[in-house]
C-alpha cells in the first residue's frame, strides 16, 4: 500500500536541495527587495537556486547498482532513482551519503591516495521513494528528463496483473510527458514475454520510435545495464538472456 507516501503537489515544490546539495546554486549575500525570487515561497526559493535539474531517472531503481554505476560516468548530471519499498530506498539514500563522505574524506592523490577520486563525488545521485505508477509529473516536469531506466521490471505474468506493469498506454503517455524530445528509454528484462510487451506499447506509442539495435549495443547506458543492475548481475550468475530495447522521444508534431 502507498497511502503514506509523500509528493509534492508540483514539480516546483520538491526540494531537490536536500538530495543534491553540491548543486544549490550560489546564494547572493543580498537579495535585492524587489527580487521576485524573494517574494517566492520556500520551497520555489530553493528550486530558484538549484543550478541543474534531475536529467536522469532509473525507474524501480532497487538497490542502485545501475545509479552509482551511472554517476561517475556523467558527473554534472543529477540521476535520480525512484523506488516504492521504503526500506530500499532509504538503504540507497544512505548508500549515496556514505559514498560522497568517502569520497570527500579520501587524501588527494598528491597526498599519495591509493584509488583515484570518482568523478563527481556521487553528489549527482540520489533517491526517493515513489510509486512512479501514480505520481511521476509531480516530481518531474514536462521534458525535465534525457533518460528513463526500467530496467527488470516486475513481470507480473498473470494476465488479469498485467495492469500492473510499469510499461502501458497510460503509462507510456507519462514517459513522453517527463522526456525532451531526443531523449531515451532503456528497458530491460529476462523474461521475454515482458519484453515483448514493453517493446509493442512503446512501438505503438506516437511519441516514441525503437532505436536500431546497433545504435543501441553502441550506447554505453546499455552495457552499464546490462552489466551493473543487481537483477542483470543475478542473471548473468544463473546464465540467463537479457532483452533490451531503446526507445527514442520523438518531436511532438508541429500544430497544422
Ligand atoms: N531495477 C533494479 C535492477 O534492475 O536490479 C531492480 C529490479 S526489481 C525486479 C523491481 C523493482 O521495482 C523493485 O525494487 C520494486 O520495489 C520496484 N517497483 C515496483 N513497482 C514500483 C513502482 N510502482 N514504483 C517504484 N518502484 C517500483
Amino acid at each position: 500500500s502507498d497511502h503514506d507516501l509523500t509528493y509534492p503537489e508540483h514539480p516546483s515544490a520538491m526540494r531537490w536541495s536536500e538530495h543534491y546539495p553540491h548543486f544549490v546554486a550560489t546564494i547572493p549575500a543580498a537579495v535585492p527587495k524587489d527580487d521576485p525570487i524573494a517574494t517566492r515561497d520556500y520551497n520555489e526559493y530553493y528550486v530558484a537556486r538549484m543550478e541543474k535539474r534531475v536529467e536522469v531517472a532509473d525507474i524501480g531503481c532497487g538497490f542502485g547498482g545501475l545509479l552509482f554505476a551511472l554517476a561517475p560516468r556523467m558527473p554534472a548530471t543529477l540521476i535520480l532513482g525512484l523506488e516504492i519499498r521504503t526500506s530500499v530506498a532509504e538503504f540507497v539514500q544512505d548508500k549515496a551519503k556514505a559514498l560522497r563522505l568517502q569520497q570527500q574524506q579520501q587524501p588527494p592523490a598528491s597526498a599519495g591516495a591509493e584509488t583515484p577520486p570518482v568523478p563527481g563525488g556521487y553528489e549527482n545521485v540520489s533517491c526517493i521513494r515513489a510509486n512512479t505508477m501514480k505520481f511521476l509529473p509531480n516530481f518531474f516536469a514536462k521534458a525535465q528528463l534525457t533518460k528513463i531506466f526500467l530496467c527488470f521490471p516486475d513481470p507480473h505474468f498473470k494476465a488479469r496483473k498485467h495492469k500492473a506493469r510499469i510499461v502501458s498506454a497510460t503509462l507510456n503517455s507519462e514517459y513522453a510527458f517527463v522526456l525532451a524530445p531526443g531523449g531515451m528509454v532503456y528497458t530491460i528484462t529476462d523474461v521475454e514475454d515482458l519484453h515483448v510487451w514493453m517493446v509493442e506499447h512503446l512501438a505503438a506509442h506516437p511519441s516514441f520510435a525503437r532505436v536500431a539495435e546497433g545504435e543501441a549495443e553502441g550506447d554505453e547506458c546499455v552495457a552499464v545495464m546490462r552489466r551493473e543492475t543487481e537483477e542483470g548481475k543475478k542473471v548473468e550468475r544463473n546464465g540467463g538472456r537479457k532483452f533490451v530495447a531503446v526507445f527514442r522521444r520523438l518531436e511532438d508534431p508541429a500544430w497544422p
